[in-house]
């Protein structure tokens, strides 16, 4: 989507490691403001209104004190990868009734249970037996949930995620889990400072909702795009994102290597 005339959008992984914690009220809020004025700017580069882009924040590994200043400065809804961890936090923290959350990473069927608690959305759809558990405890709890289909468009082993040629079977059958709102698509991007490479991935994602919104069944929407993190959120955007998931520009770096949040070819068990 850029044009010649303009430089091509960097990634910003080589910022990895480098981001501040954010300690402060005034730390976050200096944080989400500039994440949105980056947002704003790569919207403008592509012709897009900024309102059409939806900015969450992953709070993941962060601390319950670290979310409530989130909480402080704005934040009403958090994404976290991990159902366990992310169900700790919410119990946690009842006393924000108007704080929602987004379950980002994969989920095992036994945790299915915990999702349709308490989150309103979850992003990592990538399983029949995943639907079928959230399906069932979600009707046990009197309650819907927002979900994306993640999508491995990087082709690595590593990620999770449906293969591209697999998603419109799996999209097809989703309107027989009426607890579930399918919104669109989710994808992780290569991980990598080759900022070609990874809006590949970005522009994969987006011509495959393109060609499956046309032959979407009633009742399952293909709307949202949900790409970009930190290091890449712009190249997202500029790539039609609708949601971009952002931690470590707002939170600050996390200790561990995000080979310790993604499990490794051969380790997918895990997590
Ligand atoms: C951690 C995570 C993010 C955010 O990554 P940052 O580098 O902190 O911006 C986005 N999406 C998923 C699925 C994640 O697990």
């Amino acid at each position: 989507m850029t044009t010649d005339n303009q430089p091509a959008t960097d990634t910003l992984h080589d910022q990895h490691g480098r981001w501040p914690q954010a300690e402060s009220v005034e730390d976050f809020r200096h944080n989400l403001a500039a994440v949105q004025a980056r947002i704003a700017a790569a919207c403008q580069r592509v012709g897009r209104d900024p309102a059409s882009v939806r900015l969450l924040p992953v709070s993941k590994t962060k601390p319950e004190a670290s979310l409530r200043l989130a909480y402080a400065a704005g934040c009403r809804i958090l994404g976290e990868n991990k159902s366990q961890e992310a169900y700790g936090k919410w119990e946690a923290m009842q006393d924000l009734p108007d704080l929602q959350w987004s379950v980002i990473g994969h989920l095992q069927t036994n945790k299915a249970k915990l999702v349709a608690r308490f989150a309103t959305e979850f992003q990592a759809l990538d399983s029949l037996r995943v639907a079928e558990a959230l399906e069932r405890r979600l009707q046990a709890e009197g309650r819907g949930l927002d979900v994306f289909v993640q999508v491995n468009t990087s082709g690595e082993a590593s990620k999770y995620g449906l293969a591209p040629n697999e998603v419109a079977a799996f999209v097809r059958t989703l309107p027989a889990f009426s607890a579930l709102r399918v919104r669109g698509l989710m994808t992780l991007a290569l991980f990598s400072a080759e900022a070609e490479q990874v809006r590949q991935c970005f522009v994969r994602l987006r011509g495959l909702r393109d060609q499956l919104r046309q032959q979407a069944p009633s009742g399952v929407s293909l709307d949202e795009l949900s790409m970009g993190m930190s290091g890449d959120y712009e190249i997202a955007i500029e790539e039609g994102a609708t949601v971009v998931r952002v931690g470590q520009a707002i939170f600050g770096a996390r200790a561990m290597p995000d080979s310790h949040y993604w499990p490794v070819a051969g380790d997918r068990a895990a997590g």
